[in-house]
């Protein structure tokens, strides 16, 4: 560990280059944040495991700039089909069906190989002019009241304002800080993730062999916009799975009507034994915990690379507004506040799933997780219905007035949406719904459009991360709002 060399100075140090990290590093170069990425590995992850994309995901990536690019490197989840000694015996669908409406245009998971987006979310970061420095693994790190000061296996220590551990399941980060993982085993038994090349599969089917007598489970997945699949395979406890070619054509070989030999190259493979387990903090001072560092569960139900990247999103802004000076320190308290019970709900959700309790449908598709109990959500109305929009709760998309919603939305801003008496021309308008009341908030964009029964007449304050912060028949109340985060 080389402590003595002069330290390297940024405002955040992201210890990681998954998903989570690759994400808030976007979020933070994109609001002119000095961050910097250091990733243990020397090159960006190369499996597949976190395929499944869901609709809130997408949602997010829209705003940070990627969702064309993931439009065009995945596809719709295929329908199952079920095998039983080389013939077709039925058919499996994995999700739900769910249609896109005005309020949430995108309505199924998308599935691009984890690779793949990290692939996109790296080229927008050097897009955005932000770097990853590879090959830099985090040894240690100590805090103290101005900033964090981060040990390396190799080269000089890195001093930052606040650090985010987005260095995965095992992290560094929360084990030098002494902060435990409370959970259990959801499935001993061990389960085999691998990309491979296998010829006799179509590639317009996900392939699924139901378990012979003493046998596993085996599902293959064609990989969207790759020539590979992924070969999903469980164990029993107290096995090891061998993840050599030898290996995995042996396990295909045994449990469907393919030869081994059809299975003529592995990419990448892995083994994992589900858990479901949740940091006892996400915070700890000046350091953040986000993505599987905080939480890590069954892969069943796809929640996983979701859940991270929207942990990353909730925490980019705040700690950017906190940095600019333009909110009180006080803000990055709601980061824990507001995502530890989402991770909790998401936990036993996987677990569900996994068990076979629950199906994948509207939980996971993440469209339905707001923040209404957070200290960050007031909701000034009365007597509202039970199913209306309220403070906390997602903003959803529409078109009204000429504007499309997400339009507005995308960016770094807050928005001050009115909607219907007062936002048409000429018409009266609720209250002062003008950014100049609201003091502290730098970037506010005015937004008005007619009626929209998707939000209900009223003055909205959507946060840059696209949640109603406050919400009123008029703007009466929004400035102390305002006065309340600013800092
Ligand atoms: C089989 C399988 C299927 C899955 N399917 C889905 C799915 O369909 N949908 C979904 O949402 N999720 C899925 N997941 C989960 C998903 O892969 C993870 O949740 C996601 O990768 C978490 O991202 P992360 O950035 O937090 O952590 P990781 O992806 O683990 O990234 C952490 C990074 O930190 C680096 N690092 C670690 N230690 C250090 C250190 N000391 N110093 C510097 N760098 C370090 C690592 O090298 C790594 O690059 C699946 C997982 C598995 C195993």
């Amino acid at each position: 560990m080389n402590t003595h060399a002069p330290a390297q100075h940024t405002d955040v140090l992201i210890v990681g280059a998954g998903p989570t990290g690759l994400a808030l590093a976007i979020d933070l170069a994109r609001r002119g944040v000095d961050a910097l990425v250091v990733e243990r590995a020397g090159a960006l992850f190369p499996g597949s495991r976190g395929k499944g994309l869901q609709p809130r995901t997408l949602e997010v990536l829209d705003d940070l700039g990627v969702h064309d690019a993931i439009r065009a490197a995945g596809a719709s989840y295929p329908v199952g089909v079920i095998w039983q000694d080389g013939v077709r015996t039925g058919e499996h669908r994995m999700f739900d069906a769910a249609e896109p409406t005005e309020g949430a245009p995108y309505a199924e998971p998308w599935m691009v190989p984890q690779w793949r987006t990290q692939e996109i979310l790296a080229a927008r970061l050097a897009e955005l002019g932000g770097e990853i420095t590879f090959g830099r693994e985090l040894a240690g790190i100590e805090q103290d009241p101005e900033g964090v000061t981060a040990a390396f296996v190799s080269g000089p220590p890195v001093r930052a304002r606040y650090a985010v551990a987005a260095d995965g399941g095992r992290s560094t980060v929360r084990r030098a800080l002494g902060i435990g993982m409370t959970g259990e085993t959801v499935d001993p038994s061990p389960m085999l993730v691998a990309d491979v090349r296998i010829e006799g599969l179509d590639r317009d089917h996900m392939h699924v062999f139901p378990p012979a007598e003493g046998g596993g489970y085996l599902a293959i997945w064609p990989l969207a916009s790759t020539d590979e699949f992924q070969v999903v395979a469980g164990f029993p406890e107290g096995t090891e799975p061998d993840l050599s070619l030898d290996g995995i054509r042996k396990v295909v070989g045994a449990r469907s009507h393919l030869a081994p030999g059809d299975v003529t190259e592995v990419r990448w493979a892995s083994d994992f034994r589900p858990r479901a387990a949740m940091a006892d903090r996400f915070r700890d001072g000046r350091v953040f915990l986000a993505g599987d560092s905080a939480h890590v569960h069954s892969p069943a139900g796809g929640q996983g690379l979701n859940t991270s990247v929207q942990d990353a999103y909730n925490l980019g802004w705040k700690l950017a507004a906190v940095l600019s000076g333009e909110a009180r320190a006080s803000l990055l308290d709601s980061y824990e506040e507001e995502r530890m019970p989402v991770a909790a709900a998401m936990l036993g959700l996987s677990t569900r799933i996994h068990r076979g309790e629950a199906r994948r449908g509207e939980a996971t598709r993440q469209l339905g997780i707001g923040y209404r109990t957070s200290t960050l959500a007031v909701e000034t109305r009365h007597g509202l219905a039970e199913e209306a929009l309220r403070a906390g709760d997602r903003a959803p998309d529409g078109v009204r007035g000429g504007l499309r919603l997400f339009d507005e939305l995308r960016g770094t801003h807050w928005t001050l949406l009115t909607v219907g008496a007062g936002a048409g021309a000429g018409a009266e308008v609720p209250g002062p719904p003008d950014p100049s009341a609201l003091p502290g908030l730098a970037d506010v964009r005015t937004v008005r459009i007619p009626s929209y029964e998707a939000y209900g007449d009223g003055v909205f304050l959507i946060r840059p991360d696209g949640y109603v912060g406050w919400a009123g028949t008029t703007a009466e109340g929004l400035a102390s709002y305002a006065a309340t985060i600013s800092g």
